[in-house]
């Protein structure tokens, strides 16, 4: 193939740097930020490449009637909203963006503990209501926090939640001991020490939709009453039902920016996004400007390499 007759199609809005940057190479794309599920279903046939942030579901029904599909670019770093075994087994190439988002997600989930401890949110609320009284809270320092998944996001966390003075737990899949160490993390080897030991849990692991629960009826059972769970990285960490189950009896926190349908749907969802002691954020993890631009740029070179890979002239 070469550049004249490579069709690039873009599913979801992007930062206009992409655009620019696909545009220097001399590549051309539909971009298409809104596109319908039906108008996708039908055109996707056409296209050697599809760039997606996490609105277009790209499932195994896009990927068989995507005849000519070469690529999939993902604009961020999750890729549960890719069939990657189906995608895999027709020798496409997924590029993504990996880190480009650290920082953000970082940041807001400091901002989520800071909110489960302290009712900033709720105070907030009652001074715009015309009321003013004191609303008490829980000190961070001093205390535990868990940290499931010591990757990117979860050493970053760790490292301010240190600065705050916190004692800070891991617990991984692969083994963390040497970085743990030199961090002065306290690893652990199963996530049931990691519940029993801590305060604060806060969640940061790649995990595909489907996977297991991390956090289970169990888990709920031996956490300390009143623990704060954050969660920026994927819903599924938590069994969700089994928090419904326990959130008062243990007078559990859950300040997150996921959740198991976004927006909540289910009826247990709903029962669980209107208890007081839950503070959901509209998955806002990555939405910073600063953020958006590096995804944007990392997906767009790693995106060019492949194209480069494809032997495009
Ligand atoms: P990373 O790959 O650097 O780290 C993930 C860590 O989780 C790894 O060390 C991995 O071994 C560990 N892990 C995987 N499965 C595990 C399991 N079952 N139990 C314990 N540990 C497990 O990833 P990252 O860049 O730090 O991102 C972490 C998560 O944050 C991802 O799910 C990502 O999608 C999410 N994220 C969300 C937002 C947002 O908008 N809220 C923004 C950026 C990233």
């Amino acid at each position: 193939i070469n550049k004249d007759n490579l069709r690039v199609l873009i599913t979801d809005p992007m930062d206009k740097v992409m655009l620019q940057m696909l545009q220097e190479k001399g590549i051309k794309v539909d971009y298409q930020p809104e596109i319908e599920r039906n108008t996708l279903v039908n055109t996707i046939d056409k296209y050697d490449v599809i760039v997606v942030r996490s609105r277009t579901k790209v499932d195994k029904e896009i990927i068989e009637r995507g005849k000519n599909l070469k690529i999939i670019a993902r604009a961020g770093i999750g890729l549960d909203n890719i069939d990657v075994d189906e995608a895999e087994k027709r020798n496409i190439k997924i590029v993504y963006a990996p880190g480009a988002s650290t920082d953000s997600a970082v940041e807001l989930t400091i901002g989520l503990m800071i909110l489960g401890a302290r009712p900033i949110y709720q105070g907030i609320n009652m001074v715009r209501s015309g009321s003013f009284k004191k609303l008490p809270g829980i000190e961070l320092a001093g205390k535990t926090i868990g940290i499931v998944g010591l990757g990117r996001i979860g050493t970053k966390v760790a490292r301010v939640c240190q600065a705050l003075d916190m004692k800070v737990v891991a617990y991984d899949v692969v083994d963390i001991r040497e970085r743990s160490e030199k961090m002065g993390v306290t690893p652990v080897k199963t996530i049931d020490e990691l519940v029993k030991q801590s305060d604060v849990i806060s969640f940061h692991v790649t995990v595909g939709k489907d996977a297991k629960p991390i956090v289970t009826e169990e888990q709920f059972k031996s956490m300390k009453e009143g623990t704060i769970l954050v969660n920026t990285s994927r819903a599924v960490a938590i069994d969700g039902k089994a928090l419904l189950k326990y959130i008062d009896e243990k007078k559990l926190t859950l300040a997150t920016d996921v959740f198991w349908h976004e927006p909540p749907k289910e009826d247990w969802e709903v029962k669980l996004a209107k208890h007081e002691r839950v503070l959901i954020t509209p998955h806002i993890g990555a939405q910073t400007k600063e953020a958006q631009y590096r995804v944007a740029v990392t997906t767009t070179k790693n995106l060019i390499e492949a194209i480069k890979e494809l032997g495009v002239q």
